[in-house]
């Protein structure tokens, strides 16, 4: 059973008819970068930096995050790794910002992520810089949470610009990300998506918020579990709307939320066209089972019955079938 996972790990992330589908993982930190390897995966597909701001009474430095930033890059590098900026708020809480934040009645819809960054820059700049600086040891993929439209897309971009002049000016070394793209992870992401395709090089889809957004129903609340299921037509047709916003403007489409790592899921996503799925490490091996032994080309075929089902039920039941 050992000669077996080492034999798969070693195999290529491609389906049975050729489609090149690869398979990253999710990481908190930069010492999660050795576990893909170890597991057959190809890069990072979301490195969640909030967990650098974690467990401590102030930000992580500049230095102290580039030291973080290039470890998972040189570790993995020439792959991409793909780094997401300060994701802070809902059920990311972070004690020494909560100042900035004040009371909240509902801190998912909150003061949190992209929106508190561009809001206060003396905190968002570090990061912005440390990326930057980190770049230079590695295939950087920068990506900004919770974008809602491309206003704070722009001003994201902004500041990341002047991040860049103020390295130039102080003679550092920096480099810019091999790519530069948002999360599809609000309601609002999502109805914009065909606008914002045009202004970044990639899509990464958040399925766990998304789910959460789309269907009004929040992700941490124990009665609320038919609707925590991206599994939900309305979550399907709402991949197959980024889906088709990505394929139009031929910028990369990935998913990094716990959906890319389920088996069932994967078929599905093969067929609406993702071509990078980002699960927990651990997660990698079933997946290229699944990939390995899919016809990307069939799957294609049943993709309309998948768009018309009524229930998560029905939605569940065609992807067992499928072949
Ligand atoms: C998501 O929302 O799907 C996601 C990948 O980000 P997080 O779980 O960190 O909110
Ligand atoms: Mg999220």
């Amino acid at each position: 059973e050992r000669r077996q996972a080492e034999a798969l790990r070693d195999l290529p992330a491609v389906s049975a008819d050729g489609v090149a589908l690869p398979l990253w993982g999710n990481i908190a930190r930069p010492d999660g970068a050795g576990e893909i390897l170890s597991r057959g995966g190809d890069g990072v597909g979301l490195f969640r930096t909030e967990f650098l701001y974690m467990g401590r009474d102030e930000a992580p430095t500049e230095e102290e995050q580039l030291a973080a930033y290039a470890e998972a890059l040189t570790v993995l590098s020439p792959r991409p790794v793909t780094i997401r900026t300060l994701d802070a708020g809902g059920d990311k809480e972070i004690p020494y910002l909560a100042s900035l934040v004040g009371h909240e009645a509902n801190p998912f819809l909150g003061y949190r992520a992209i929106r508190l960054c561009l809001d206060h820059p003396e905190l968002f700049k570090v990061q912005l810089r440390a990326l930057l600086r980190a770049a230079v040891a590695g295939n950087l993929w920068l990506m900004f949470p919770m974008v809602v439209d491309a206003e704070e897309l722009r001003a994201a971009k902004a500041l990341l610009d002047v991040c860049a002049a103020e390295l130039e000016a102080e003679g550092l070394e920096w480099a810019r990300p091999a790519k530069v793209g948002v999360m599809i992870e609000t309601p609002g992401a999502l109805l914009m998506a065909d606008l914002l395709a045009r202004e970044v090089d990639f899509f990464s889809v958040g399925t766990n918020d998304l789910t959460q957004y789309l269907l009004a129903a929040d992700r941490m609340n124990p009665r609320l579990k038919r609707l925590q299921d991206p599994f939900h037509p309305a979550v399907i047709r709402g991949l197959s709307v980024v889906a088709r916003a990505a394929a139009a403007a031929g910028i990369d489409l990935g998913m990094c939320g716990e959906m890319a790592g389920d088996p069932l899921a994967i078929p599905l996503l093969a067929a609406l066209g993702f071509r990078e799925l980002s699960m927990t490490p651990a997660r990698i091996p079933a997946a290229k089972k699944v990939l390995r032994s899919l016809s990307v080309a069939e799957a294609g075929k049943r993709l309309d019955e998948v768009l018309k089902a009524v229930t998560t039920a029905e939605v569940r039941s065609l992807l067992a079938s499928w072949p």
